[in-house]
């Protein structure tokens, strides 16, 4: 899989994508990922990639050329399953969503700043809009970081014990189970005894069970629509 990230602040993607799972999966060739600074596309000396609004009002617009002159030398190399803009008005992103991208070969993310993008971009190049929650944030990359990272781990081999993604929450409509470490009694603070029995099939039933429990009780509307 390949997932192209196109930004005016590439710093912001750099920790992000540079460590943990997100790291390893580049590391042993399962994904890769390009992180695509638009000022190399920008047409003057200055490399600015955004201009004044049209109709006036405050703050700036990232303009239509350095994206489009990316995306379509990006289009010419591959063929792309999907061109994404983050926007807080796009679909919101669930792990149903990020189940579905991470079949997916080759993605654009097209990551957002200032008021936003040129209209003309969403309207002619973009193929699926993408927010991650009711807040603005002051530019796509966290969302693009977001995306990419639910994405990445789910792609078969990338999480050590592949069926740990199986247990994460939202799969099946259920929150993950609680889980604990060691020390087994923390000044009282006991864990649960049927996770030190040993019992393999009861400490599967429990913590069924416990899924089932914690979603009927903090996020009912998850099982609501079955
Ligand atoms: N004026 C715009 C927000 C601009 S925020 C509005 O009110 O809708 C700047 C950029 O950050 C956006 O273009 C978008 O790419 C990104 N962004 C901000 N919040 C986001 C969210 N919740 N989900 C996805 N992208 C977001």
């Amino acid at each position: 899989m390949r997932i192209d990230i196109l930004t005016v602040v590439p710093e912001l993607l750099e920790s992000p994508l540079g460590h943990s799972i997100v790291k390893r999966a580049k590391d042993k060739g399962l994904v890769e990922i390009n992180v695509i600074n638009l000022h190399d596309f920008s047409n003057d000396k200055y490399k600015s990639v955004d201009d004044y609004a049209f109709g006036g009002g405050a703050g700036m617009v990232m303009m239509i050329e350095p994206v489009y002159k990316a995306i379509e030398k990006l289009k010419s190399e591959r063929k792309y399953d999907e061109i994404i803009y983050t926007s807080p008005d796009g679909r919101k992103f669930t792990q149903k969503l990020a189940n579905r991208l991470s079949l997916k070969d080759n993605l654009i993310i097209l990551a957002g700043h200032y008021k936003g993008i040129d209209q003309r971009i969403r309207d002619n190049l973009i193929t699926l809009e993408i927010s991650i929650g009711d807040y603005v944030l002051s530019g796509g990359e966290l969302p693009a970081a977001a995306i990419t990272d639910a994405i990445v781990r789910l792609i078969p081999g990338v999480l050590s014990d592949e069926q740990s993604a199986l247990y994460d929450s939202f799969q099946d409509n259920l929150l993950a189970p609680p889980v604990y470490t060691r020390p087994a009694d923390f000044k009282g603070w006991k864990v649960p005894d049927i996770l030190l029995s040993g019992n393999a099939a009861e400490i599967d039933k429990w913590r069924h069970e416990e899924s089932l429990r914690i979603t009927k009780e903090l996020r009912p509307d998850l099982t609501d629509n079955e």
